[in-house]
């Protein structure tokens, strides 16, 4: 075959030969400037298809295949660049675009700017505005959550919820409410997630209750309150339940307490166990001493009071870990520190 322009002899396109085939057909229509919007606040960019966060590179390459127009009959176009910042939101960019027709590659190079308007995504909008959608409330059951728990509540949920920043998920505000937590979160979904993922780290049942908020587009518009009740008792405490002194030695999936005085354990559902009640109590690491009486007495560390030990530890045990409550002393089958956190 002969390039009818040249008539150099090879293969041809349309015609021509390589060199004068890519030399009229230009790979793609170069814009002299690119203009998109990033978000200020969670640097999200905004493409055809929505708001997505991605590193500025990526989003340059994304922005070329969306917004320069290929040049018949090249297909296939892919880009590289250089980008030299004048500001943090001017970019000068030499690109290079490589267009395919049949075996053909044509390199194209040029040059263009890349200018990005601070703006805010819809997210974030919603999120300024404070909305929400869902509320997600975590209380105990009977009780108020202790700061160790309210904390890690708190950090365990703002986890989950930037594990799913790239879908807009946000909580738009914490609040602190009668010993517990509520969070107002951007979906009905997220809220119910958030209160699963909450009651199977921590334990406790979970309930939904929508309200009809108000009609958007003529469709009813609900917002769900997700409550988590965690278990009334965590594992160290000491209560009384129908008279006994028990230690509760676990509380998932079962409520388990310990009979102080006998040692026996028996469990329960949260629910049987709500009239139980919370006791002070101390728990520690003991000295036994037996007088010659035959008891075994345990020695409080800090105000040397001897009270005796029930049930009675086997001789010759020196030390034990003891329950100490207002009604005597009891051996523990937790560890000294169950109760600290
Ligand atoms: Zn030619
Ligand atoms: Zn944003």
């Amino acid at each position: 075959m002969f390039c009818v322009e040249c008539g150099a002899e090879g293969p041809t396109y349309d015609g021509l030969c390589a060199k004068d085939f890519t030399r009229k057909h230009a790979v793609v229509r170069a814009p002299e400037v690119l203009d998109v919007e990033r978000c200020a606040s969670c640097g999200s960019f905004r493409f055809q298809s929505g708001w997505s966060k991605l590193d500025r590179d990526l989003a340059a390459t994304r922005l070329f295949r969306e917004r320069i127009p290929v040049e018949r009959p090249f297909e296939r176009v892919t880009f590289t660049f250089v980008a030299r910042e004048e500001d943090a939101n001017n970019l000068a960019l030499t690109v290079k675009a490589v267009g395919r027709f049949q075996d053909l590659e044509s390199v194209q190079g040029f040059r263009t700017r890349l200018r990005i308007k601070p703006s805010l995504c819809d997210s974030c909008q919603k999120q300024r505005g404070r909305y929400y959608e869902g509320i997600l409330q975590v209380r105990g059951e009977g009780r108020e959550l202790t700061p160790a728990e309210l904390r890690t509540i708190r950090t365990f949920v703002v986890a989950r919820v930037d594990r799913n920043a790239e879908e807009g998920a946000f909580v738009s505000r914490m609040e602190e409410v009668h010993g517990g937590l509520d969070f107002y979160v951007s979906t009905n979904a997220l809220g119910k997630n958030l209160a699963r993922e909450v009651a199977d780290a921590f334990g406790g049942s979970v309930t939904a209750s929508p309200k009809l908020f108000g009609q958007k587009q003529g469709r009813e518009v609900f917002r769900v309150t997700s409550l988590v009740r965690l278990p009334p008792f965590r594992v160290g405490d000491v209560v009384r339940h129908k008279a006994r002194l028990a230690e509760v030695v676990a509380v998932r999936p079962f409520v388990v307490l310990r009979d102080l005085a006998s040692g026996e354990e028996r469990r329960f559902k949260a629910k049987e166990v709500r009239s139980a009640r919370r006791l002070e109590a101390e728990r520690f690491d003991a000295r036994i001493e037996r007088p010659a009486s035959g008891e075994a007495i345990a020695i409080h560390p800090e105000s040397g009071e001897g009270r005796p030990v029930t049930p009675r530890p086997k001789e010759r045990t020196a030390r034990a870990v003891v329950v100490w409550t207002s009604e005597g002393a009891f051996l523990s089958a937790l560890p000294a520190d169950a109760s600290k956190n």
